[in-house]
């Protein structure tokens, strides 16, 4: 079967990588198939099943537990992406940011953990942490690093296109990948979300777990990297522009140092702006569209954790045209579409 996939960000990778290996001809279409253009460039790479998330649509949360359960098969399946299993500890300043936490916590049910309880896991930790705990099925991974290894599992199958019309596409079967693209060509609520995030580097071991905190109000993530790189994580605006703005990378900056202050002597080395693709009840769309068009997109802020379950479900849709129940609560149809 002939599958093009519009769309080379870590979705449709991940779908046509998929598909190729279950025996399908694919060709993957992206107007910049070795640049960095897509949200997965900026991504941090938390595979956090339980974020915010959950809380605005409930059903989300058995797709990225699933999700989260295929990504150390799917990571060792790609080689060294950076995936690492260390966990998060959720961390709170203040008395109204232990509050503001503890909805999570409490909802993973997870153990609280005093001040010096969070320091002898993280001696960086400021000592004015109030509060904390330690989610050990929250786990991160380098998109850029995956990205780079499906491109290589697809090598000759990428395309330089931008595709302004499905019927450009010559093939049995189309798969939608384009994240912020996809509204323009499929009619599906898809709107880009703007996220700011900075990238520090210092020696090595600083911290050893994902830090998912507040502070004064500022909420921010801190994801360690094994090579001494520090993702700082991550504004969210309604706003459409690419400007990096100085009260962004100030709220950042700030909640960073007032939990790790240690930072202060890191190399500040990149300023991304990305576009996280969120849809109205912020859940992705997985299904049919049309006879032979299918939809992957609108992961939002867990499209790096969804993209095991992704390219599976998309997979078994395309080749044997259903697929597993989970994805039932995704489909275009709630949006008023097939
Ligand atoms: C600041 C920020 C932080 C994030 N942090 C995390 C995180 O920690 N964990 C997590 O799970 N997720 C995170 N995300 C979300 C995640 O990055 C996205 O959900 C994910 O990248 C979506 O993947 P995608 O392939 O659908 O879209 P993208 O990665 O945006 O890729 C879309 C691709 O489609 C191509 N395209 C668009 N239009 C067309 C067209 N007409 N023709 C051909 N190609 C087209 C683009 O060039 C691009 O390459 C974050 C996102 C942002 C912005």
């Amino acid at each position: 079967m002939r599958v093009g996939v519009v769309g080379g960000g870590i979705i449709g990778l991940a779908v046509g990588a998929e598909l190729r290996h279950r025996g399908a001809d694919v060709t993957v279409y992206d107007p910049a198939p070795a640049g960095a253009g897509g949200a997965w460039h900026v991504a941090a790479g938390m595979l956090a099943p339980g974020g915010e998330s959950v809380f605005e649509f409930p059903q989300l949360e058995p797709l990225l537990e699933a999700s989260n359960a295929l990504w150390p098969e799917f990571a060792a399946s790609l080689g060294d992406v950076g995936y690492d299993d260390a966990g998060t500890l959720g961390v709170a300043l203040t008395a109204d940011d232990v509050t503001e936490m503890a909805r999570e916590w409490k909802h993973q049910k997870l153990s609280p953990l005093t001040g010096s309880q969070l320091r002898d896991r993280e001696p960086a930790l400021s000592p004015r942490i109030r509060a904390g705990a330690f989610a050990a099925t929250e786990r991160q991974v380098d998109p850029r690093r995956v990205v780079s290894a499906l491109r290589t599992v697809l090598a000759g199958r990428v395309v330089a296109r931008h595709v302004s019309d499905l019927s450009e596409i010559d093939a049995d079967a189309i798969v939608v990948a384009a994240g912020c693209g996809t509204e323009a060509l499929t009619g599906l609520p898809i709107r880009p979300i703007k996220g700011q995030v900075l990238r520090l580097r210092g020696e090595p071991g600083l911290l050893t777990h994902v830090i998912d905190g507040a502070a004064d109000g500022r909420h921010v993530y801190l994801v360690p990297r094994a090579d001494g790189e520090i993702v700082v994580g991550a504004t969210q605006e309604e706003r459409t522009d690419h400007r990096p703005t100085a009260g962004g990378v100030h709220d950042l900056l700030r909640a960073a140092l007032d939990l790790v202050p240690g930072l202060a002597e890191h190399e500040l080395t990149e300023i991304t702006v990305g576009h996280r693709p969120g849809t109205p009840d912020n859940a992705p769309i997985i299904g049919r569209l049309r006879d032979g068009v299918f939809v992957a997109a609108g992961h939002h802020r867990n499209g790096v954790l969804l993209t095991p379950i992704t390219a599976k479900l998309v997979a078994d849709l395309v080749l044997t045209g259903t697929t597993d129940t989970i994805a039932d609560d995704f489909t275009p149809g709630r949006f008023g579409c097939a």
